[in-house]
């Protein structure tokens, strides 16, 4: 397979300027050669000689969709999206789910496969792989010329070395997916933590693009923020930015995974909210979802609390109408914080729809000063299932288009 693929396009990719002309092309095209100098500060002679190499290429095509204003018909330039697959993955705590999309993010196939237990660090990255393969084998029928693989990972991520530093959810520690995918498929990898990567693919191709300042939590089994300032991923001194799930919320409350108390993950993550089920359910109050698990309550999960609440179940409607306070409280600190414009929520938590959605903004009402406030915009995620995936090749493409970071590309000159 990896005969077909032309790695050396994507290295050749190391011109800033190349790689600034292709991210004008990206957001303004079709574009003609003028507006490319004009926006990217090139000469004339430099933007033609440039764009030759990315026709050459095949990343840029040119078309004659532009109006013509009564003479010739302009020549337009625009990325030439079908021409290349990227392949995105997300590991998470109990599966892999790969994809492969053409340079417009549209996913062109996805496999999805699951961990085996108890899993060693070399069965781990067996399973990335054999994810990696069927997922590319599936595509090839469609477009066989891949530019490289990038990886969301749960846990602590080294991204510069393309380490997974701690893998709770696996408990495995210092796994080498960068050197074990790079050997293996011969192409460049890109690792970052999933709910960075989400974000990064966020302000592509989802809720926050054309967004500079914007922050994207993931409430689900664990909780985890991604945050853009400026147009870039900020990922923190020791890459840990972004761990909100051990902020703390309750310093009386649980004790967390983290050794911590009252961990903003120990009141809204899912084995939080069917903690207070149960809690509630010992306590004699009646539930629809105590029938669901035939008694066994230890079974209660958070999908169920989403869909008894919307069948009326006052025990779900109260724990997730906790969720969303605790969580509002929890998102004022970020707001307070960072005064982003929007903060994009994802995972189990957007299947409760307005059931935390209200509590969560009433209480970032009571808690936020009041410019912050008005300035935020709460929103839930619209990149569905593959969120993470689609953030995963989202790397890959974001170091193709602009290799200083998401900046336009008129300030990576
Ligand atoms: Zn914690």
């Amino acid at each position: 397979m990896s005969e077909s693929i032309p790695v050396g396009s994507f290295q050749g990719m190391k011109s800033l300027n190349k790689s600034a002309i292709l991210n004008v092309v990206r957001q303004y095209g079709p574009i003609s050669r003028a507006k490319i100098a004009k926006l990217t500060k090139l000469t004339p002679p430099t933007v033609t000689n440039l764009v030759g190499e990315l026709i050459e290429s095949h990343l840029v095509v040119e078309s004659t969709l532009g109006e013509s204003t009564g003479g010739r018909k302009p020549i337009l330039l625009r990325i030439n999206s079908s021409a290349f697959c990227v392949i995105g993955v997300y590991a998470g705590a109990k599966r892999v789910k790969a994809v492969t999309a053409h340079l417009d993010g549209k996913v062109v196939q996805q496999v999805e496969m699951k961990y085996s237990d108890n899993q060693t660090s070399e069965q781990f990255l067996l399973t990335l792989e054999s994810a990696v393969e069927k997922v590319m084998q599936s595509t090839l029928p469609i477009q066989e010329s891949f530019l490289g693989i990038g990886v969301g990972m749960h846990g602590l991520v080294d991204p510069e070395q393309g380490l997974s530093l701690f893998a709770p959810h696996l408990n495995l520690r210092h796994i080498p997916i960068k050197a074990a995918l790079e050997k293996r498929f011969k192409l460049p990898v890109e690792v970052e933590n999933d709910v960075r990567a989400q974000a990064l693919g966020e302000s592509w191709f989802g809720k926050g693009a054309g967004i500079s300042n914007f922050i994207c939590v993931h409430v689900g089994t664990g909780v985890g923020a991604g945050i853009i300032i400026d147009n870039k991923l900020y990922r923190g001194t020791s890459f840990t930015a972004g761990e909100i799930g051990h902020t703390t919320i309750d310093s009386n409350g649980p004790r967390c995974s983290c050794g911590n108390y009252g961990c903003l993950e120990t009141m809204v993550g899912g084995a939080a909210l069917a903690r207070r089920a149960q809690q509630a359910i010992r306590y004699g109050k009646e539930s629809m979802i105590e029938e669901w698990v035939a008694g066994d309550i230890e079974k209660i999960d958070g999908e169920m609390l989403c869909r008894a609440a919307k069948l009326g179940d006052p025990v779900a409607i109260e724990v997730l109408a906790d969720t969303g306070r605790y969580l509002g409280i929890g998102l004022a600190n970020l707001i307070n914080t960072l005064n982003p414009a929007l903060i994009i929520l994802s995972g189990g938590v957007s299947r409760a729809e307005h059931f935390i959605l209200k509590p969560l903004l009433k209480t970032l009402e009571k808690r936020t000063l009041t410019k912050p406030a008005d300035a935020v915009t709460i929103a839930i995620s619209e990149l569905g299932e593959n969120a993470i995936a689609i953030g995963g090749f989202t790397l890959v493409l974001n170091k193709l288009f602009t290799p200083a970071g998401l900046g336009d590309a008129v300030e990576i000159i």
